[in-house]
């Protein structure tokens, strides 16, 4: 047995103030291998007690313990330090999350885990850069008196943050990083899929010099420990990675007392191909655009618009490119496409090919299963499909792409616009005045030009429309974890 094994073998509780302990009513959930489909381990499955017992944890960690008197600096350096271990231990984190989830060791190695330690590095550094402002204020009705006007950015309280399983430690970095760099405190709830990576880090917490109680992971089902932190009276903010439809439910139950939101929801985003583009670069980035882990990304490139001369062409290569993808489990070295991370999810993928097909949509490759117990799915293509299709308008969440052809930049950007979301986009194209036009039209978060999933620390990440609320990454997060005091000095 490997070292990972044998980790994960070991019980494993929810972390609330520092120590590790079971559920409140002693319930667990089964973690399941993908790849597999067998269950590898049970950790504890926190309800609305454990969420009680967090948030006290966490309001004390704020108000009263170490946290709240440590520099601005300590805090970076304990951020710091936790990149430095999760670099220690990256195999064995890639491997957790390979396990969890199913996606290709390497791009757990290269992607999520190299993001992670990344985003906890960058924001070690704004930890002493989050400073206010001066004003010169005139007051009219105050002539001639002499004032002193400052903005301080306080930490907002304690954060409650709900997080999926497509990327579980990077989702726990994207939301942790900025939330300590600011001095908040963190009820952390990994998705109940995928628990083991956040149970990891949450060791790491002392080590790293986080006093008990600044971060507290509670593990559990969205209905009960999710829906519990949304509705914590004693929570101030919480941070939500998910469906669109779970978002809305969070904001439903976060307006009881007001709860600062910032929501990063679904997409279903167009990938742009015009025919004078780098038609082998433009293939190749479709189809990693779609399939990268294993389409199981909120930003993927799920609607394929191809300019008419050239869609033939560049749907072959794709069908291709899917045709020659080696899917299998995500611990074998040459994988490049794992299982859907479940059961349930592998069906509901199923459901929407089949429902594309009933909708007139021409099945090009893929969406097969492997033979053998693991949820794999092979990498799809649904040709000539219409934007009323629900298949070009619901996020399908897996190696599924619809490919429809245009005729001219006006007719796809009213095309790419015509879902209730907007997260990302990418074009692709040698003109560059076509791309600085369509990076204008297209209403998305991010706008990629002749790449794709191409995400940084530093730079910004969210979504227009129904895909959220605020971003994340980049200096724009942290005005999400702050309160903005203003302080007027007079009697000068
Ligand atoms: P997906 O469809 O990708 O599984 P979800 O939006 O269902 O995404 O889940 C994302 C996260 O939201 C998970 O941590 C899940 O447990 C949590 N969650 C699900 N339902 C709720 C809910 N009603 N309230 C709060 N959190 C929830």
């Amino acid at each position: 047995m490997s070292t990972t094994e044998e980790w994960i073998s070991k019980p494993k509780g929810l972390l609330i103030g520092g120590e590790w302990r079971e559920a409140a009513d002693g319930a667990v959930l089964d973690v399941y291998d993908p790849a597999r489909g067998e269950v590898m381990t049970q950790v504890a499955a926190g309800g609305a007690a454990d969420v009680d017992a967090a948030a006290a944890a966490a309001r004390k960690a704020f108000e009263d313990g170490p946290w709240a008197t440590m520099t601005a600096s300590d805090r970076g350096r304990a951020l710091w330090r936790l990149a430095d271990l999760i670099e220690e231990h990256a195999d064995e984190f890639a491997m957790l999350e390979t396990l969890d989830i199913g996606k290709p060791l390497m791009v757990a190695r290269h992607a999520d885990v190299a993001l992670a330690i990344d985003m906890f590095r960058y924001m070690a550094g704004w930890a002493t850069k989050i400073s206010g402002q001066t004003f010169p204020i005139s007051v009219p009705y105050a002539p001639g008196a002499n004032f002193v006007a400052y903005t301080v950015r306080e930490p907002v309280g304690v954060v409650g943050q709900i997080i999926p399983w497509n990327f579980p430690l990077l989702m726990a970095s994207w939301k942790l990083g900025p939330a300590l760099a600011a001095g908040n405190t963190v009820i952390l709830k990994p998705a109940e899929q995928t628990p083991l990576s956040a149970i990891r880090l949450g060791e790491l917490l002392p080590e790293a010099g986080f006093p008990d109680g600044v971060v507290n992971v509670v593990n559990g089902y969205g209905e009960s420990a999710g829906a519990a932190i949304a509705a914590h009276p004693g929570i101030d903010k919480v941070a939500f990675t998910g469906s669109t439809e779970v978002g809305r439910s969070i904001m439903n139950a976060a307006a009881g007392n007001m709860k600062k939101l910032t929501l990063e929801l679904g997409g279903k985003s167009p990938n742009i191909v015009f025919a004078d583009a780098d038609v082998e670069s433009a293939v190749a980035g479709a189809a990693n655009a779609i399939f990268l882990n294993q389409g199981e990304v909120c930003a993927a490139g799920s609607r394929l618009y191809v300019e008419q001369p050239i869609y033939e062409k560049v749907l072959a290569g794709i069908a291709a490119a899917a045709e020659g993808m080696k899917v299998g489990p995500g611990v074998e070295p040459d994988t490049e496409m794992g299982p859907l991370v479940s059961k349930e999810h592998r069906e509901r993928v199923e459901s929407y090919l089949a429902l594309g097909e009933s909708e007139g949509a021409r099945r090009v490759t893929g969406g097969e299963r492997l033979d053998g117990p693991g949820y794999f799915l092979q990498p799809s293509v649904l040709a000539d499909v219409r934007n009323d299709m629900r298949v070009v308008q619901e996020e399908i969440f897996g190696p599924v792409l619809v490919a429809q052809p245009f005729d001219d930049p006006d007719e796809v950007a009213a095309l790419a616009n015509d879902t209730p979301y907007g997260l990302a986009a990418a074009v692709w194209t040698t003109d560059l005045a076509k791309a600085h036009r369509m990076t204008q039209r297209i209403k998305a978060g991010t706008v990629w030009v002749n790449t794709y999933n191409i995400y940084d620390a530093a730079l910004p990440f969210g979504g227009y429309k129904q895909s959220g609320w605020g971003r994340e990454m980049g200096e724009d997060v942290l005005s999400h974890y702050t309160e903005t005091k203003s302080i007027c000095i007079g009697g000068l």
